[in-house]
């Protein structure tokens, strides 16, 4: 079964093997994070609206938990884009809620807590993952391009109260982009806000993907030891993850760009994933006349080959 709405079960190295559900079209965002994987947001979506029927999406994640190899540690709302702007996010986690009793997680940008409703949507899920990688306007603009109507004021207040009313766990995840929010000044303004809002746990994640500018790169070692100071019980993220993709022999090429479209393959996962039924040959020529027909493109970052689908591949079709 190949779908629309879910993908994986992908390694996470926040919720280990991870069931991803996409409730919206891809990189559908309120910003433009320079180290986007995605690529750029080509017009930034404000409203919140019902892409996908709900039905659709609970009944795609009933099939893929059925068909799942093996356990399952959360299932992650994620999206190529920002899930609470679907507004039937909350309808979606209440209809897999009627045949799943595991853990269901969200991670988000954190642009919308301070409406209530999102609020109110998220009351479902066991763990929200929001963004917090600035503690001052002009770093926050900078990072993540956002909509005027979109302030960091805004953004820490609906965290505050998220965590104040929210009976789930909120882990924080700072993203870090070396020159832009690394420095001691813009730690220490980030540390502040942290603490306004209280979250249970915080991660450090660095760009480990091709961004969507090629000069949003990882802090250096030495930025990151400075981190670790100022943040001693943030937990590392910075690192790939590591473990083995889910493998659909029947309709293996097709899975692999699912997972490829929101969660760009580094060259040695596209090959594990392939490999297993193609032998190595085969999954280097499957790849290969993947990549002549246009249906994924081959990215260099920092050293390594990743793969991901061209995004107007997908444009157009939500
Ligand atoms: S990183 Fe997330 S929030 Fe930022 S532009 Fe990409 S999808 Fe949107």
């Amino acid at each position: 079964m190949i779908s629309q709405y879910v993908f994986g079960p992908v390694p996470s190295r926040r919720f280990g093997r991870s069931l991803g559900v996409n409730p919206l079209p891809r990189k559908t965002c309120n910003y433009s994070c320079i180290y986007c994987q995605l690529g750029r947001t080509p017009r930034l979506q404000t409203e919140r609206k019902s892409f996908f029927q709900t039905r659709a999406v609970v009944e795609d994640v009933r099939k893929a938990l059925e068909k799942a190899d093996a356990d399952i540690d959360y299932i992650t709302f994620m999206g190529d884009g920002e899930p609470t702007l679907a507004a039937n996010l909350g309808d979606m986690a209440e209809g897999v809620r009627t045949f799943w009793d595991g853990k269901i997680a969200l991670i988000s940008n954190g642009s919308l807590f301070h409406e209530e409703e999102v609020r109110r949507d998220v009351e479902l899920f066991d763990v929200v993952s929001p963004t917090v990688s600035a503690g001052d306007e002009r770093t926050f603009r900078q990072m993540h391009r956002p909509p005027r109507s979109i302030t960091l004021e805004k953004v820490v207040e609906g965290l505050r109260l998220l965590k104040e009313e929210n009976p789930g766990e909120m882990w924080a995840e700072m993203m870090l982009v070396g020159g832009v929010n690394d420095s001691l000044t813009s730690l220490l303004s980030i540390r502040k806000v942290l603490r306004e809002i209280g979250p249970d746990r915080l991660y450090v994640a660095v760009p480990t993907r091709p961004p969507a500018e090629n000069w949003a790169l990882p802090p250096s070692r030495e930025s990151l030891r400075q981190v670790f100071d100022v943040f001693p019980e943030a937990l590392d993220m910075t690192e790939p993850e590591e473990g083995p993709f889910l493998r659909n022999e029947e309709e293996r090429e097709a899975e692999l760009i699912e997972i490829a479209k929101n969660h760009p393959l580094r060259e040695d996962q596209a090959f594990e994933m392939l490999s297993m039924s193609l032998g190595l040959e085969g999954a280097r020529d499957s790849i290969a006349r993947m990549v002549q027909e246009g249906r994924l493109v081959a990215v260099d970052y920092a050293g390594t080959t990743f793969y991901r689908v061209p995004l107007e591949r997908t444009f157009g079709k939500g």
